[in-house]
């Protein structure tokens, strides 16, 4: 099957394109969780953040960005606030296998809701040692 997303960086499969340029794509999510809830996505296939070069990563946000501040200036969308969400993996609720970061305004009293189970409070050695061992992983 291919992928939605490439077809869509393709112009095979309509979307509604907020902007476009070579290398990224910012359009709207067919199944908004609030209205104006878009989309930002390299146009190269990668499945996930860790497959993406930095370039275009640094790109995808800043577009993003760009995204971000014009939400709060349009007078059809309830822009209070944002999310930025990005899913990386199935377990982390991926269902489009093509790297995508989802901008969502917020309002007061809408019904999105993030619930997150947190872990009892860790002490702080452990804290240094996988601060530490994650500063290993970066080098
Ligand atoms: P994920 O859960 O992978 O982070 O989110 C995938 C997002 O892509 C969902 O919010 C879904 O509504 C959106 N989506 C899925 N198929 C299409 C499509 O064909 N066109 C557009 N514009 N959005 C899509
Ligand atoms: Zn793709």
């Amino acid at each position: 099957m291919p992928c939605i997303f490439c077809e869509i960086a393709a112009g095979r499969a309509p979307a509604s394109i907020v902007y476009e340029d070579n290398m990224a794509l910012a359009f709207m999510d067919i199944n908004p969780i609030n209205p104006g809830h878009v989309l930002v996505m390299p146009r190269r296939h990668f499945e996930t953040l860790s497959d993406m070069d930095e370039t275009t990563g640094m790109h995808v946000f800043q577009i993003a960005m760009r995204v971000e501040q014009a939400l709060r200036n349009v007078e059809e969308i309830r822009c209070e606030g944002t999310n930025l969400l990005m899913t990386n993996g199935a377990v982390a609720g991926q269902t489009e296998f093509h790297a995508h970061l989802h901008i969502l305004p917020r309002f007061q009293g809408d019904n999105v809701r993030f619930r997150f189970a947190q872990a009892a409070r860790p002490e702080r050695h452990v804290l240094d040692q996988l601060a530490d061992a994650i500063e290993l992983a970066m080098q």
